[in-house]
Order: structure tokens, then sequence, then C-alpha cells
């Protein structure tokens, strides 16, 4: 078992709900600029390696900026994804564009911030000239469709709605050839929250294998490899984290022996992971207002699912902390609930924590990725606070809490 640390204790969080009420989310500086310095360090050996952050997993722009500090680029996958990394200074081939169903302005916008496009459809080439008329540099989603099951989120590719199958790549990057397309990608992502190290560097493979094989049928000589997301992050104490370190000289060793020392030399890699990165710089603070006893025991605190809906949702895993010294109390099974009027607005179901008593206040932990993301307004919940903090250990609110105002803002 892991000891899920974090970067503050209770005084200091008891101390903060005085001037930002609970419940808030408080990212760690330090803690996110590691794991951007984990994806550089485990892939320095490549050059031009980059890892494009999912702004999906964390839209917030002064987070973005600290990513780009580090010199990590976007992926993105709307419009206002290419906005917000434009605003974070995130700008040209630093984004992909990641989009599936894409509308005709969201290729306009890609186009004009210089974007990589990553097309998810063989029919989106003829759309996106028809649109915003074709770059210099493309790349394709594969699907590898059968043979590539792992048990993830994505869960079978067969089922995916994403990317093309292999005979589309062959024929799509013949179509790039004759209308004048020069510098040409691949990408693919078929794992989601994944904590398999072996899978990783497999996938790494079979995309090299790809890359030559393109090159010997078609003389498509890609330039670059995009891995996708779908690192996992190891939410319970129990679980072994991802060793990316280990998968980046796994992959190394691949490069070694299937690309180095070929006309394919240099190829440069790619990934686009946002819950990796940003999942355990954040946490969630909410305080316990209720004690309820019927026929379980629940324990009733200021957030709710429209904070954090990957448990509602996926029945997903977040650790729970009860702030202060409570290794005295005795341990007792409980339901962590929220306030929605849905019975699936739990943190936490038959959870043992120390005995809780109303007014303690709860860190919901690794909730910097599809946390606040996913919010929502349901049940006329407004959206809570973002804090940063920061390397030099100050607080900054990062995002403001929504108001009523806010709230009534698209009314007519
Ligand atoms: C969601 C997504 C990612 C990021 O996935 P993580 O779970 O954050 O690793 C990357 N690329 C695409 C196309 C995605 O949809």
């Amino acid at each position: 078992m892991r000891h899920k640390a974090l970067p503050f204790d209770r005084d200091f969080i008891e101390t903060l709900t005085q001037t930002y009420p609970t419940p808030f989310y408080v990212y760690d500086e330090k803690t996110l600029r590691r794991q951007a310095r984990l994806f550089n360090g485990s892939f320095a050996w490549n050059a031009g390696f980059k890892e494009h952050f999912a702004v999906k997993a964390n839209p917030n722009p002064h987070l973005l900026a600290i990513l780009k500090q580090e010199g990590l680029g976007g992926d993105c996958s709307s419009l206002p994804e290419l906005v917000l990394c434009e605003k974070a200074g995130i700008v040209g081939e630093e984004i992909i564009f990641s989009s599936n169903n894409t509308p005709p302005a969201e290729y306009v916008k890609a186009r004009e911030l210089g974007a990589v496009i990553n097309l998810d459809d063989i029919t989106h080439i003829p759309f996106l000239e028809k649109h915003a008329g074709l770059p210099d540099v493309l790349c394709f989603r594969w699907n590898p469709g059968p043979g590539r099951h792992v048990e993830s989120v994505i869960g079978n590719p067969v089922e995916a709605k994403y990317g093309f199958t292999t005979e589309q790549i062959f024929e799509g990057f013949e179509i790039l050839k004759r209308k004048g397309v020069k510098r040409f990608g691949l990408h693919t992502m078929v794992a989601s929250n994944l904590l398999d190290d072996g899978f990783f560097v497999q996938t790494a493979r079979s995309m090299f294998e790809f890359a030559q094989e393109l090159h010997r049928k078609l003389d498509v000589r890609l330039e670059f490899v995009n891995l996708g997301g779908g690192f996992g992050v190891a939410y319970r104490p129990e679980q072994q984290p991802l060793d990316l370190k280990k998968i980046g000289e796994g992959i190394r060793e691949e490069y070694d022996s299937l690309i180095a020392g070929t006309p394919l030399d240099p190829l440069r890699i790619c990934t686009e992971s946002g819950r990796l990165v940003a999942a355990e710089s954040g946490t969630l603070i909410t305080r316990v207002i209720h004690e309820k006893r019927t026929y379980k025991n629940y324990v009733g605190v200021d957030a709710c699912m429209a904070n954090l809906m990957r448990p509602g949702m996926y029945g997903a895993y977040h650790h729970i902390t009860v702030l202060g010294d409570v290794k005295n109390r005795p341990l007792e099974t409980v339901d962590v609930v929220g306030s929605l009027c849905e019975n699936c607005d739990k943190f936490a179901v038959d959870r043992e924590l120390p005995k809780i008593e109303i007014g303690d206040l709860l860190a919901i932990h690794d909730t910097g990725a599809h946390g606040y993301a996913m919010g929502f307004q349901y049940n006329g919940k407004l959206r809570c606070v973002e804090l940063l903090l920061q390397e030099c250990g100050s607080v900054k609110l990062i995002r403001r809490a929504e108001t009523l105002d806010d709230y009534f803002a698209t009314l007519i």
C-alpha cells in the first residue's frame, strides 16, 4: 500500500477556507511540474519528442501556462480548447487538434492557429479541404480494429467510433500524396487509464511497424508517430503506478530495432496525456455538513457530483483523507455523499474512514484531471473555485466561483 501524501495539512486548508469557502479545488504546482518533467525525461532520447497535454483533462489556462513553461504542447478537440491554448501561449504545431465528428468552424480555427490536424476519418480529407483548405502537414488517427482489445474505458477498438481502419490509412495517405500534402503523422489511442507498462511499448512497436509498412508500400515517410493518451493513474493506494521511465526505455529499444538506421530515422514521438500529467496535482476539498444513520451510515459533504463526476458516473475510486490528526479515531464504514437529487451522487461507497465529525475537512485525491473539467450545473449547482498552491508556498486564485448571476447570464 502506497501512502497517498498531500502537499498541505489541515491548518493550512482551514485557514484557506476563511477566504475561500468549501468546496474548492487546489492544484499543486510542484506536482504538476514533476509530472511534465517525467514525460520529458522519459523520452529525452527521442529528438523532438513532445507531450501534448490533453486540455479536456483540465482546461484552466493558468495550468496550461505552467505546462507550456515545461515545454509541453496542447491536445485539443474543440474550438474553446483551441482558444484556451492560444491564450496560454501554446501555438502553431505545439497544438495537436485530435477531434472527431468535427464541425467546419473548428477546422478553420485549427488552421488559423497552424495546429497539426489529426483527422479522425477518411471523409474528413475532402471535408477539411472544402472548409479550411489542406495544410502541409496532416496526421491520421488509426483504429487498429480486431486483435488489440484491452480492458479500458474505450473498450474494444471495433466498437469505438474513433479513427480510420487499417485499409483506410493506406487509402488516405495515397490521397494526401496526390493532393500534395508534404508531411505526415500517424496517431493511435486504444487505451484509457491503463496501468500496464508493456501495453504502451507494444503500441509504439505496432506504430513503428506500421510506419515501415507505409514507407515500403506507399513510399510515405512519416515524420512523427503520436501514441495518444491512456496513461493510467494509480488512484487506489494498492495499485502499482506506471513506470514511465521504463516505458520510455522500452520504446527506445523498439525504436533501435525497428527505426534507427533506416530511412525513417529520425522519427519523432509525441504523446497526448492529460490524466497522468494533471490528476495527482489536484485535490478537491470539501467539508462535512451532515451525518445520517438509516439503513447505512452516510457522511454528507458540501461538494457534490457536479464538482466531481467520476465516482458517480464510472464508479471511479478517489482516495479520501480526513484532514487533521485522526489516527486515534476508530474506523467506520460510510458512504460519502453530495446533495444532488440523484442516488449516484456519492464520492465513496462502503469506504472505511476514521470516524467522521461534522465540520471535518475531507481531501478527495487525484482530482486534477476530469474533475472540475467534467463539472456541470444540474440541480442548480454552481461551479466552485480553483486555487493554485504555487511553488513559493503562496496560494493564487485561478478561477473564481460561479455566482447566481453567472447562472442566469444565458437566460433571455
Ligand atoms: C482523452 C484523450 C486523450 C487524453 O487521454 P488521457 O486519459 O488523459 O491520457 C488524448 N487524446 C485523445 C484523442 C483523447 O480523446
